[in-house]
């Protein structure tokens, strides 16, 4: 594992509906040390993504800046000080979200770019001079119809349609980056979890 800082940077990816949150109060109860977080972040900026999300009249142009402003507040406050003091973060969502959703969101209806290319070029180009890459992802791939069953469907993103187009793009990103570990999100909490951990070089607690 290695970012040229001496910390280590964790994320955990998936469609909604995966079992990322779920996983990651569970390493929480677990790990004192470890520093959690989630995007969109719990701030001002999460309720306005969310506010976007469920409006009607939405500009994913609009949507994608809100991500981007929170994604620097969150490299700027939490994870560089973390990995910079040689902690270890855990984030659930971060960059590769941005990859998959905003790809497909920004190529769709009312958006700016006519094909999924030209949005993922946008993307990686304004992305690419700030970011800060993880040492390791989890995708937690599960199928569309399984995790739209566990989902609550009350975000635009929440429709089969649209996490189909996303999880194409999340399984493309796995087959690409070496730093992706792909994970069978059809197993037990507990069976994920315990995947997590033993990919994690931090001690083991008594039980997962
Ligand atoms: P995400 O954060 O990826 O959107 P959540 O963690 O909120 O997903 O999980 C969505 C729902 O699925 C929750 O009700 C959760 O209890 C359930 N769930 C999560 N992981 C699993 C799993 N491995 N097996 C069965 N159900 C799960």
């Amino acid at each position: 594992m290695g970012n040229e800082y001496s910390g280590t940077f964790i994320t955990i990816e998936g469609i909604d509906g995966s079992g990322k949150s779920t996983v990651l109060d569970r390493l929480n109860e677990h790990y004192d040390y470890v520093h959690t977080m989630r995007e969109p972040s719990d701030s001002g900026v999460r309720e306005s993504i969310i506010q976007s999300l469920q409006s009607d009249q939405r500009s994913p142009l609009l949507t994608f800046f809100m991500f981007m402003t929170d994604r620097v507040k969150n490299i700027e406050f939490m994870i560089e000080p973390v990995l910079e003091s040689g902690g270890v973060i855990i984030s659930d969502r971060y960059a590769d979200s941005t990859r998959a959703y905003q790809t497909v969101d920004l190529s769709g209806e009312g958006a700016p770019f006519d094909t999924q290319e030209d949005a993922r070029n946008f993307i990686e180009m304004s992305m690419e001079p700030w970011l800060i890459e993880p040492d390791v992802t989890f995708y937690i791939d599960i199928d569309v119809d399984t995790a739209l069953d566990r989902c609550e469907k009350d975000v635009a993103y929440e429709n089969r349609r649209f996490l189909t187009d996303v999880k194409r793009n999340y399984d493309a990103l796995a087959e690409s980056e070496e730093r992706i570990v792909r994970l069978d999100g059809n197993r037990s909490v507990k069976n994920i979890t315990s995947a997590i951990h033993g990919r994690l070089d931090i001690p083991e607690p008594d039980h997962l």
